[in-house]
């Protein structure tokens, strides 16, 4: 008898009709004897729809109620799983993040889980067949509803699993697993049966939102056996696993795009000691991440100094970097949010030279300018315009995965 952690996406519970359909399968695990904790986002739509009209009553509306705004569709898909399991005469509880005692930081709308004491499931465990856990939700020390960032139920689910000991922890959603690209951008993307936990970190952090990222930091950390499978079909999916056990050893295991980038310039900065410290400390202060940083040759004692943001932190920082260009004597700022981030990722870039050679050139054939480069020891990214971005994504997917053998 095993401890099995589902977890179902917002397309897996879109419906009345999907939530019977996952209300047969935790049946099915159970009938084979295995005790389910089930973990659930909204209903398809749902999270979206609640933002939509937080943000209709007030432009930025306080995270704290955002938080207990948006955690109510998973109460609600919650919920609707537990009564169509007890219809079907198995005895299931639901379990809001409080009551399941996960426990969070206070940073509303992007909590990180603390802690989760496991002793609650296994308590309602003992009393019921399966126990139904809203995701993306939590609890700060205050008793503050608090939730996850976008997409984290996957996080609830591994973070579930890692304190409860589970076997497995299941992701159930609408693609097969884990992909060598998006395949609902790239036709000719192969499902793969294993990938590292390091490939999947590179891969979540650079766009792949089949995962959330800290579901997969959580996952290495604790070796969390994460197996992500399609909702509509037995079909086997993706493990997510040790170095050791990903037999795929590739050069690229996978493409991404990033559309979360956005290309922030400072013109004609004084190359002197210290400058680009004056820029990067105030936008540290303020709680910006800086990604990929270039800065040019200096022409007449200036360069122009290039470094991407996120779109969030893009809206808000426009003030703040005119006041450092200011500050410093820059010319001024150009902000480009018109780029996109493709990156190729693998952990066999590690042993081989000429991968981000190939990449470059790859691109250059279809007339795609790089804008800025990043590399890390199994990643390559380039940053190019928008308008390419499709384009690139199915020239590098099929330059070095499009069939097995030319990788
Ligand atoms: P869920 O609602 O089940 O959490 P998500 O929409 O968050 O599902 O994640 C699944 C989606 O991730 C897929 O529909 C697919 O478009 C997207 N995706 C992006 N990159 C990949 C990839 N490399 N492999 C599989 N899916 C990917
Ligand atoms: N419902 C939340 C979202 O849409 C959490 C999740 O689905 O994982 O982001
Ligand atoms: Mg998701």
């Amino acid at each position: 008898m095993g401890l099995y952690v589902q977890k179902f996406g917002g397309t897996s519970v879109g419906s009345p009709d999907r939530i019977r359909a996952v209300a047969e399968r935790i049946a099915a695990t159970q009938r084979q004897g295995h005790h389910v904790i089930a973990v659930v986002s909204a209903m398809a739509g749902e999270t979206d729809r609640l933002l939509r009209l937080g943000r209709e009553l007030a432009g930025q509306p306080i995270d704290r109620e955002m938080d207990v705004l948006v955690s109510s569709g998973e109460q609600v898909s919650s919920a609707l799983l537990s009564i169509t399991l007890n219809h079907m005469g198995i005895q299931a509880r639901s379990m809001m993040g409080f009551q399941a005692r996960i426990l969070t930081d206070n940073v509303h709308t992007k909590a990180r889980i603390a802690r989760i004491d496991a002793d609650r499931l296994k308590e309602a465990l003992g009393t019921h067949d399966v126990v139904v856990v809203a995701g993306f939700q939590g609890t700060d020390a205050d008793g503050n509803i608090t939730t996850l960032g976008r997409g984290g139920t996957d996080t609830s689910a591994v973070a579930i699993a890692a304190a409860s000991n589970a076997d497995v922890c299941e992701i159930y959603t609408d693609v097969d697993g884990v992909y060598t690209a998006d395949p609902n951008i790239c036709p000719s993307a192969r499902k793969l049966d294993c990938i590292s936990y390091e490939e999947m970190l590179e891969l979540a952090s650079l766009g792949a939102k089949v995962l959330q990222i800290r579901s997969v930091e959580l996952a290495m950390k604790y070796g969390v056996r994460v197996h992500v499978r399609s909702s509509f079909s037995d079909a086997e999916g993706t493990m997510v696993t040790g170095e050791e056990e990903a037999l795929e050893s590739v050069v690229v295991a996978g493409v991404t795009t990033d559309r979360n980038a956005v290309k922030v310039t400072m013109r004609s900065v004084p190359d002197q000691p210290g400058m680009v410290a004056n820029v990067f400390e105030p936008l540290a202060e303020a709680n910006v991440s800086v990604d990929m940083i270039i800065q040019n040759i200096s022409k007449d004692q200036a360069t122009d100094l290039t470094f991407t943001v996120t779109r969030d932190d893009a809206d808000r920082i426009g003030d703040l970097t005119e006041r450092i260009a200011s500050d410093i004597g820059a010319s001024g700022v150009v902000i480009d949010n018109e780029v996109v981030k493709i990156s190729i990722v693998g952990l066999g870039m590690r042993s081989h030279a000429g991968v981000a050679a190939r990449m470059f050139r790859l691109l250059a054939t279809e007339g795609i300018n790089i804008e800025a480069i990043s590399t890390s020891e199994i990643k390559t990214s380039c940053l190019i315009h928008e308008k390419y971005a499709e384009l690139a994504l199915r020239t590098l997917h099929d330059g070095f995965l499009a069939n097995e053998s030319s990788v």
